[in-house]
């Protein structure tokens, strides 16, 4: 049996510790098994960061973001092979798991301009003789603990801008999927940057504990679901950490009378089954706005989503693959069951699939529900599978009104030929990302990414100019040099020790 070892410069690892379970959700078979570390593991990684991140942090920022740029080749030579392991073990096809992976090298590219944007800001003359800037400096080492959902794309949003900023990073990755993140750290050495810069701890809660209690980590970015978010970021943020904490998500399609129904339900078709829905973007509720959209979009929707066709992850026909693993299988399929039970119409029922010849997989088939109200558990809660819930609104205001009231707010998307709803749905709807006939509304990596409400606790987004503003602390200096030194006249004679002193006074700024 494979074992995925933890990346710490220096340590090869202790094989009598706990393990958990690596699955081949296309097989239901037990695949690799990822040893869960301890707090001792953890403090060798910290002491191996502390002795590398000084000297990384005095590297010259184009120096970092060559090590960048030769990160992001490598990776891109090896892409085969990762998003072959990364859709072994998640389940996802193979063009999303290559999707996976490009967006995170998006970040890369971002990052491979970090002297760009590390600029400092400085005022010449703010008083007389005095000038005044302001540097942004990394803040030592960070942490980043990830999900298993995107185990390419959200390590590579978090290490790779906290990484060019001059930090060390400790990754801990998802325990369901965790050979891409121990690869990319692996190719960051390569790439060139020094042993302990970007290490990988697996575990599980007692790790992410460690992570959070640990004094020498300055700051955590998280994400997953929202009672976990809100977990780490109460922890951290009592440790005395900078914490950003994305949660869980329940993304809301506003359908308007004018929309083009065809390319909604093409757009849907992906959005809401796409990797078995198990993204934080994908979009499981639709919100027809009046009877006669919810009735001819229903039609439309019927006979694509049983055209649907659902294999292993590496069958390049498949539009998805299994969900990760049993228990989320039996989670999702229960929830489909507490639609029935609250009243909602199940018009396409995807339990009891079996992929002939791989039916000890973890696969679900589509399903959709209409009629359902926002009272329901099933409509309250985040379902995370290839589940479509129809939620009819009698007009505009209520269909603003359905995201805007969600405990989520992750993302939303509005489908409309009208400029004008479209305005004033982007302004007025309580969510922090919004497509306007862009059924996932993911922003490019030099835009940011976060939600609203319990979709997100802290309030720095990821990546973009937000991820620098989160991995930097700001240092303003004022100065004032010694009057007269300008021509050398006085500097020998009486510019130095005697006008010393007028550096301990307060400087005026009028
Ligand atoms: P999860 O919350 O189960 O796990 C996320 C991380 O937390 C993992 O590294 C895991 O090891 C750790 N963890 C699990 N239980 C813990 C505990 N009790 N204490 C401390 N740490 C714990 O999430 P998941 O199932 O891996 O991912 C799916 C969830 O992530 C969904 O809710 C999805 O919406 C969300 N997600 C959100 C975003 C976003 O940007 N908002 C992006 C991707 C996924």
């Amino acid at each position: 049996m494979r074992s995925i070892e933890h990346v710490i410069a220096g340590y090869t690892g202790d094989a009598t510790g706990r393990t958990g379970d690596v699955w081949d959700p296309n097989t239901g078979q037990v695949q690799a098994r990822v040893v869960l570390g301890t707090a001792a593991d953890l403090d060798r990684a910290v002491a191996a960061a502390q002795a590398a991140q000084p000297g990384w942090a005095a590297t010259n920022p184009q120096r970092r973001a060559r090590v960048m740029f030769r990160f992001k080749e490598l990776v891109e030579a090896e892409m085969d092979s990762l998003a072959h392991t990364l859709s072994s073990e998640h389940g996802k096809v193979i063009a999303d798991a290559k999707g996976d992976i490009q967006r995170g090298l998006d970040v890369i590219e971002f990052a491979c301009g970090i002297p760009h944007v590390l600029k400092g800001k400085y005022t010449y003359g703010a008083g007389p003789g005095i000038d005044v800037y302001s540097m942004r400096m990394p803040l030592g080492i960070g942490a980043g603990i990830t999900p298993f959902n995107f185990p390419g794309m959200i390590p590579m949003w978090m290490f790779g801008v906290a990484i060019a900023c001059g930090n060390a990073f400790i990754l801990k990755p998802s325990e369901r999927d965790p050979s891409v993140p121990v690869r990319l750290a692996e190719l960051m050495v390569e790439a060139g940057a020094p042993e302990g810069i970007l290490q990988v701890v697996h575990g599980d809660k007692e790790m992410v504990d460690a992570i959070l209690d640990h004094p020498a980590i300055a700051a955590v970015s998280f994400v997953g679901s929202s009672d976990i978010a809100h977990h780490v970021y109460r922890r951290g943020v009592e440790a005395g950490k900078r914490v950003q904490a994305m949660g869980g998500a329940k993304n809301h399609g506003i359908v308007m009378p004018d929309a083009d129904l065809d390319q909604v339900v093409a757009d849907l078709a992906g959005a809401a089954f796409g990797s078995a829905g198990e993204r934080c973007m994908a979009l499981p509720v639709v919100v027809p706005v009046g009877d006669r959209t919810a009735d001819a979009l229903r039609e439309k929707l019927i006979p694509a989503i049983e055209a649907l066709r659902v294999g292993v992850s590496t069958d390049p026909e498949a539009h998805y693959g299994p969900v990760v693993n049993a228990a989320h299988k039996a989670r999702v399929e229960q929830w489909i069951q507490t639609g029935v039970d609250e009243g909602a119409e199940l018009v396409v029922d995807g339990r009891g699939f079996q992929l002939q010849g791989h039916e000890k997989g973890f696969f679900i088939g589509p399903s959709l529900f209409d009629r359902v109200t926002p009272d329901m558990a099933s409509y309250k809660e985040e379902i995370f599978g290839p589940v479509l819930q129809i939620v009819r609104a009698p007009d505009f205001e209520a269909a603003v009104a359905l995201p805007s009231r969600h405990q989520y707010g992750n993302g939303v998307a509005i489908f409309t030929r009208n400029g004008h709803a479209a305005r004033e749905f982007a302004a007025r709807v309580e969510v922090g990302m919004v497509g306007i006939n862009v059924p996932i509304p993911v922003p490019v990596a030099y835009h940011s990414f976060g939600g609203w409400k319990r979709s997100a606790f802290g309030d720095v987004n990821q990546h973009g100019t937000e991820g620098v503003r989160f991995w930097t602390k700001v240092k303003t200096v004022t100065q004032r040099w010694p009057d007269g030194s300008a021509d050398g006249s006085r500097g020998s004679e009486d510019g130095g020790p005697s006008r010393i002193q007028d550096a301990f006074v307060i400087p005026t700024m009028s």
